[in-house]
C-alpha cells in the first residue's frame, strides 16, 4: 500500500511545514479580511465577507471528503485487482460491492472522528427517491443526532420558520451539481436549542448520498457584529488591531478545522488499513473487524430498533478439498465461497471470515419474515460455491446457522452463540442445510 493517497497521507516531517503554511495563511487571510472590512462602508458588506469565508469553509470540507472517498475507492480497487491478478474492469460485482462498503465505512469513520472547532459537523442522507416526497431519503450518518440514523426523511418536513429544508436541499443539489447553500432551523450540537443554520450540500452521485455541512448563523453574525461594534468604539488603530485578531481567529478556525478533518482522514485510513481489517485470502472482513461490525450492529439494534441477523456458514467436508486437490485448490475454494456469499446477499450485508472455513454474514435490517429470503440466498450461494481443478468442476455445499439479536441480549455475543449452535445442528442433521435459533 502506498503512503500517498492523493496528498492526503502525509509523513510526520511534513506537519511542521504545514503548520508554518497554516500560520502564514491565517495571517494573510486575516490581513485580507481586515483590509476588506476596513474598506467596506456598510454593515452588510462586513457580514458578507464573514459569510464568504464560512461558505468556502463548508464547501472545502465537503469537497475534501468526496475527493477522499474517490481516492480511497480507486486505490482499493487497484489493490484488489492486483491481489486477484485481474484487470480492474474484470473484478467481480461482489468485489466492487465489498470495496464500496469499505468506502462507506471509511466516510463514516472520517465524519465521526472529525471534530470541528465551531461545533459544525458533516451529515449524510441517502436518497431513495429523487422525486422527493415522504421517505425520499434515509439518514445514514449524523454525528449530532446519532440516534436518528436510519430515520426516513420527507421533503414535506417544515422547520419552525416555515422552510422546507429537505426539499430545498434536494432541489438544490439536483440543480447545482457543484453544491448548493441553504438556511434552515435545527437543533444545536450538544444542546436542545434550535437555531438558524447555514448549510452547504452536494450530491455524491455514486451512492446517491447528499453530503452536507452547516454552521449556525448566530455564530457567523456574532462574529460580524463583534467586528463592527468593537471597531466603532476603539478608533482606527484599535480597529485594525482587533479586526486582524478576529480575522486571524476566523482563519485559524478555518485552517485548524481543515487540519482536524485531515487528522480524521489519517486515523480513518489507519483504522481501515486493509491489512488490519480485511482477510488477505478472501477479501472478506476479518474476525477482529467482524467483532466491531457486530458491536456496531448491536448498538444500532438497541438505539434504533434496527434488526440484525447473524448467519454462520461453514463449508461441508472442506478438509476433503484440501486433502484431495491440495492446499492451493483449498484456498481457491475459500475465495469462491466468499465471492458466492458476497454476491448472493445484499450489498449492505457484511461477510466476515470468522476463521478457517467458517464465515459470518451480518444481515442488516433482518426480521423474522426474512428467513425465507435468507434461505433462498444461501441456496444461491451454495450453487455458486464451485471451483475448477484441471478442467473438473468441484462443487461444495454449505451448512449454516441463523440467529438474530433479541430483546434479552446484552451484547452481540449471545446471538453469535445461538447461530453457532444452529450451525452445529445443521451439521448434525446431515449438512447442506440451514437451521435457525430465532
Ligand atoms: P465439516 O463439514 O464438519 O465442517 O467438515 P470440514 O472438513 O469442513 O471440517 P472443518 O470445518 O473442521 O475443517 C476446516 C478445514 O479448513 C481444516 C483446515 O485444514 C482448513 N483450512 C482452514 N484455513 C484454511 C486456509 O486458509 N486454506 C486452506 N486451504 N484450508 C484451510
Ligand atoms: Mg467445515
Amino acid at each position: 500500500m502506498t503512503d500517498d493517497r492523493g496528498g492526503l497521507w502525509r509523513k510526520n516531517g511534513e506537519l511542521v511545514r504545514i503548520g508554518t503554511i497554516v500560520a502564514a495563511a491565517s495571517l494573510l487571510v486575516a490581513f485580507l479580511v481586515t483590509c476588506a472590512i476596513m474598506t467596506s462602508t456598510n454593515v452588510n458588506e462586513t457580514t458578507d465577507l464573514v459569510y464568504e469565508l464560512k461558505r468556502e469553509y463548508l464547501k472545502s470540507n465537503v469537497d475534501q471528503l468526496i475527493n477522499g472517498m474517490e481516492t480511497y475507492r480507486a486505490e482499493r480497487l487497484r489493490e484488489l485487482a492486483a491481489n486477484r491478478g485481474v484487470a480492474e474492469e474484470n473484478l467481480s460485482e461482489a468485489d466492487v460491492a465489498a470495496v464500496d462498503e469499505e468506502v462507506k465505512q471509511y466516510a463514516k469513520d472520517v465524519i465521526y472522528a472529525a471534530d470541528f472547532e465551531d461545533g459544525s459537523y458533516i451529515w449524510v442522507n441517502q436518497v431513495l427517491d429523487f422525486d422527493g416526497g415522504d421517505d425520499y431519503a434515509i439518514r445514514i450518518i449524523h454525528p449530532n443526532l446519532p440516534e436518528t440514523v436510519g430515520m426516513r426523511l420527507s421533503t414535506n418536513t417544515m422547520d419552525i420558520a416555515g422552510n422546507y429544508p429537505y426539499r430545498e436541499e434536494l432541489e438544490g443539489v439536483l440543480t447545482h451539481p457543484e453544491g448548493c447553500y441553504y438556511t434552515y432551523y435545527f437543533k444545536e450540537f450538544h444542546s436542545d436549542t434550535v437555531s438558524e443554520k447555514y448549510a452547504y450540500a452536494r450530491l455524491y452521485d455514486r451512492y446517491g448520498w447528499i453530503i452536507a455541512m452547516g454552521v449556525y448563523v448566530n455564530e457567523i453574525d456574532d462574529y460580524a457584529d463583534q467586528a463592527r461594534g468593537v471597531g466603532s468604539r476603539v478608533g482606527l488603530v484599535g480597529t485594525v488591531v482587533l479586526l486582524t485578531v478576529l480575522g486571524a481567529s476566523a482563519a485559524g478556525v478555518y485552517f485548524v478545522s481543515k487540519r482536524r478533518l485531515q487528522d480524521a482522514y489519517d486515523s480513518a485510513n489507519a483504522e481501515l488499513r486493509h491489512e488490519a481489517h480485511i482477510d488477505a485470502l478472501t477479501g472478506c472482513w476479518n474476525r477482529g473487524y467482524g467483532d466491531r461490525l457486530l458491536a456496531e450492529a448491536f448498538s444500532d439494534f438497541r438505539r434504533n430498533e434496527v434488526g440484525c441477523g447473524i448467519l454462520m456458514v461453514d463449508i461441508d467436508r472442506f478438509k476433503d478439498v484440501n486433502d484431495t486437490y491440495g492446499h492451493d485448490a483449498g484456498d481457491r475454494a475459500l475465495r469462491a465461497v466468499a465471492d458466492a456469499l458476497r454476491g448472493s446477499f445484499r450489498a449492505v450485508d457484511q461477510v466476515v471470515r470468522w476463521g478457517g472455513d467458517e464465515f459470518v454474514v451480518v444481515l442488516h435490517g433482518f426480521t423474522a419474515e426474512g428467513v425465507v429470503a435468507v434461505e433462498a440466498k444461501l441456496r444461491e450461494a451454495t450453487a455458486r460455491s464451485r471451483i475448477e481443478v484441471d478442467g473438473k468442476a468441484i462443487a461444495m455445499t454449505l451448512s449454516a446457522g441463523l440467529a438474530a439479536f433479541g430483546p434479552e441480549d446484552k451484547g452481540y455475543k449471545p446471538a453469535v452463540a445461538r447461530a453457532d449452535e444452529a450451525l452445529y445442528e445443521a451439521k448434525d442433521g446431515g449438512r447442506d442445510r440451514l437451521c435457525r435459533r430465532l
